[in-house]
């Protein structure tokens, strides 16, 4: 039996995930303290939120969305998607986006990241309890300093039931599970229809009086890209960052640092339910692999639909390939797909696991031939066998 003894990409791979997980969340930007002026302008090819105070571009999403509101059709937004698409598929989410591969961390390493996730949101609850209203309508630092200690026992219960709640799932132990090709294409296809097409078309919001970024309000990337490090920045205190080198007001930065907000003060309730969503998430996600990429990304979804015709993309020779018998795809595959089954290619991200991995060489590569330098030259087809 032909074996693949070495898995060729995945070492890349996770170099390349890395780097788009600084470059795209803007971390790298923060600890060079480099404002990211000009490229606040262009949307990203992948999913990172406009109001991430760091972040290198704009949100296609939200971009998308923007354009939709204003009865526009977004041609460079989607030009840009149909673009990268056309040549790689959907492997911008395989290889760059920083939420995916945040998603890969916190299931590859959940013995870690469960912790992390638990302290994490421990800290906020308790310092968004402290200092915001909340649900409550004052914050208990106020309700301390008003004398009102009953009713701040009250909210102290009634947030320990709220979040305790979500905390406490972390600690129960639950069985890892896949998900199916097709309970997916129900969910993608909801998330895509109503709160990303459809709502901004036709709902409006309150606040904006025009129809609103609808996805954006729970979307788990733009917590913990925009609302988290938000949060953070308001709660540390005035002065703090010309120490770092940045400066809230500063014109060198105008839709970064100068542009956040004051979350707290501005949708306590929505911030709840961001965090919220976003700690169910992680939770899910550590029991089964890119919960939120199979089920619920636009962006995925637009990119999904060029996997059949991609230049770069990943294709099964189902001659020699043993099916149910083997399985080796599904088991290594960040997006549980069965890559033998119909439909599976528009789930693909071209992670290129099941590609190193099968051990039959029926999963392949097909790109053309300028790419080569991109991949290993030896072990994959330019083009699948007849
Ligand atoms: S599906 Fe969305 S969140 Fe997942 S990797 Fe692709 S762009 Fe990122
Ligand atoms: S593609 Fe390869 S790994 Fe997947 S079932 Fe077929 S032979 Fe097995
Ligand atoms: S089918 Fe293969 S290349 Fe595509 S996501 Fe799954 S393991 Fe990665």
């Amino acid at each position: 039996m032909p074996q693949n003894k070495k898995y060729r990409n995945r070492e890349a791979k996770n170099r390349v995930q890395l780097f788009g997980f600084l470059f795209g969340s803007g971390i790298f930007y923060f600890l060079a303290t480099l404002p990211p002026i000009f490229l606040k302008r262009i949307p990203m090819p992948w999913l990172v939120c406009w109001s991430d105070p760091f972040a290198p571009g704009a949100c296609p999403a939200g971009t998308l969305q923007y354009f939709f509101n204003a009865n526009l059709f977004p041609f460079f937004g989607f030009g840009i998607l149909v673009i990268i698409g056309a040549i790689f598929g959907r492997m911008v989410c395989g290889w760059l986006c920083p939420f995916g591969y945040l998603q890969d961390i916190v299931y590859r390493m959940r013995h870690i990241t469960k912790w992390i996730v638990v302290g994490l949101f421990a800290l906020l609850v308790v310092y968004l309890t402290w200092t915001s209203p909340m649900f409550a309508g004052m914050s208990l630092r106020q309700m301390s300093y008003s004398g009102l200690s009953t009713r701040a026992i009250i909210w102290i219960a009634i947030y320990l039931g709220i979040f305790g709640v979500l905390f406490a799932l972390f600690f129960i132990k639950f069985k890892k599970f896949t998900i199916s090709v097709k309970f997916s294409n129900w969910g993608r296809f909801f998330f895509f229809l109503f709160p990303f097409l459809l709502f901004p078309l036709l709902v409006v919001d309150p606040e904006l009086n025009t129809g609103g970024p609808w996805f954006c309000k729970l979307c788990p990337s733009g917590t913990t890209f925009a609302a988290i490090p938000q949060f953070l920045i308001n709660a540390l205190p005035r002065d703090f960052f010309p120490f770092l080198g940045l400066d809230r007001q500063s014109p060198f930065i105008p839709y970064g640092m100068a542009s956040y907000q004051d979350i707290r003060g501005m949708g306590q309730v929505m911030f709840g339910l961001k965090m919220s969503s976003l700690v169910l998430l992680l939770w899910v996600t550590m029991l089964s692999k890119r919960v939120f990429c199979k089920f619920a990304c636009p962006i995925g979804f637009i990119y999904s639909g060029f996997n059949y015709f991609s230049a770069v993309r990943v294709v099964v020779d189902k001659e020699i390939c043993k099916g149910e018998k083997c399985n080796v795809c599904w088991k290594v595959c960040p997006m549980d797909i069965k890559l033998y089954e119909r439909g599976a290619t528009s789930h693909c991200i071209g992670c290129l696991e099941c590609v190193d991995r099968c051990p039959f060489k029926a999963a392949q590569l097909v790109r053309p031939g300028f790419l080569n330098f991109l991949f290993s030259r030896k072990h994959y087809l330019i083009a699948p066998k007849k």
